[in-house]
C-alpha cells in the first residue's frame, strides 16, 4: 500500500510538473518576439491549446491575437501582464478563437485600471458583429456573464473597460485598428467559408508580423497584405491532401507565404493529423524558414 501511494504521488507531481516545463520559455528578450499561446485548433489536444498569440516588445507583451481555449492558462504562463497590453485582435467568433475571453476579463480590475483596446470583426448571418457578441455577453441587464458588465461601461461589477472597435471585413483594404509609438496595427478580412473573420499585420519599429488567422487563402490580396513581413503565422487546420472551404490546404500555406516572400512561416492551430505528411506538402510550395509552433514557443523577429 505504502509503495503504491508512494509511486502515485511521484507519477502525480510528474504529470503536473511536465507540460509548464517542457514547453515554457520566456519571451520577454530582444527587442519584438512573437510568442504562440495556442497552437491547436478546436479539436481536444493534449498539448496544445487553442489559438491565441502574443506580440512582445521590449519585454512587454504588447498585442494578443486571440484567445481560445486552453489559452487563459498559456497567458499565465508566460508571465504577460494585462496591464501591458496595447491592444487585443480577435479574429473571428469560433470558440477556438474567443472562448477564453471572459475568464481573462473576470477579476481583470485587479490586473488593469486604464481600457483595454479590442477589436473584431463585423457580423452577418452566421455570426453578431463584434459589439453585439460583447455586449450578449457582458452587457450588465441581458448578457451572460452580467458580473463582468463593467466591461461594457457599467458602474458595477468586476471586468476592465473594454474601448472595443469593430472592422468591416468586406472592406477592399486594409483598416488601420491602433497606432502608437511602438506599434501599427492594420486588420483585412479573410475568407473562411461563411464566417466573418480578420487577419492582422503589426508593424514595429524591429519588424513586421501578421497573423493569418483561419482562411481558406483564396483572396489574392491577402498576399499583398502579408508582403514582405519578417514573420507570418498561418494555420495549417487541414491534412495534405485535403480541401474544405474553411482552411488552406498545406500547399496553399507554401505558396501564400513563398508569394509573399516573408522572412519566416510559422505554422499554428495544428489538428490532429499526419503533421510530417503535412509539412512535406507545404515544402513542395515554400523552401524559406519555416516553424512548427508549439504552445509557449518563442520566435524573435528582426528585419
Ligand atoms: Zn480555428
Ligand atoms: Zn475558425
Amino acid at each position: 500500500m505504502i509503495k503504491l501511494f508512494r509511486i502515485s504521488v511521484i507519477c502525480g507531481l510528474a504529470a503536473l510538473a511536465l507540460p509548464s516545463a517542457a514547453s515554457a520559455q520566456s519571451c520577454a528578450v530582444g527587442p519584438a518576439a512573437v510568442q504562440i499561446l495556442g497552437s491547436g485548433g478546436p479539436a481536444l489536444n493534449r498539448e496544445r491549446a487553442s489559438a491565441s498569440y502574443l506580440l512582445w516588445l521590449d519585454g512587454r507583451a504588447r498585442m494578443l491575437v486571440d484567445m481560445g481555449g486552453g489559452t487563459y492558462l498559456r497567458f499565465a504562463q508566460s508571465g504577460a501582464k494585462l496591464a501591458d497590453l496595447a491592444l487585443v485582435g480577435i479574429s473571428h467568433l469560433h470558440p477556438d478563437h474567443v472562448s477564453d475571453l471572459a475568464a481573462l476579463l473576470w477579476l481583470s480590475r485587479q490586473m488593469r485600471t486604464e481600457p483595454l483596446p479590442i477589436v473584431g470583426p463585423s457580423g452577418n448571418e452566421v455570426a453578431p458583429d463584434f459589439p453585439t457578441f460583447l455586449a450578449r455577453l457582458f452587457d450588465e441587464k441581458n448578457g451572460a456573464f452580467q458580473v463582468l458588465g463593467a466591461s461594457l461601461g457599467a458602474s458595477r461589477g468586476n471586468g476592465v473597460r473594454l474601448d472595443v472597435s469593430v472592422v468591416d471585413v468586406a472592406k477592399a483594404e486594409p483598416s488601420v485598428v491602433f497606432k502608437g509609438p511602438d506599434l501599427t496595427v492594420t486588420a483585412f478580412g479573410i475568407p473562411h467559408a461563411n464566417m466573418p473573420a480578420l487577419a492582422y499585420r503589426v508593424e514595429t519599429p524591429a519588424g513586421s508580423v501578421v497573423f493569418s488567422s483561419d482562411q481558406n487563402g483564396t483572396n489574392p490580396k491577402f498576399v499583398d497584405f502579408a508582403r514582405n513581413a519578417n514573420v507570418l503565422i498561418m494555420h495549417l487546420a487541414i491534412a495534405a491532401g485535403a480541401t474544405s472551404p474553411l482552411h488552406a490546404a498545406p500547399a496553399v500555406v507554401g505558396r501564400i507565404a513563398r508569394e509573399a516572400g516573408v522572412g519566416r512561416l510559422i505554422v499554428s492551430h495544428i489538428g490532429l493529423f499526419d503533421l510530417e505528411a503535412a509539412i512535406s506538402e507545404l515544402k513542395q510550395s515554400y523552401a524559406g524558414p519555416l516553424t512548427v509552433g508549439a504552445d509557449l514557443q518563442c520566435t524573435p523577429v528582426a528585419r
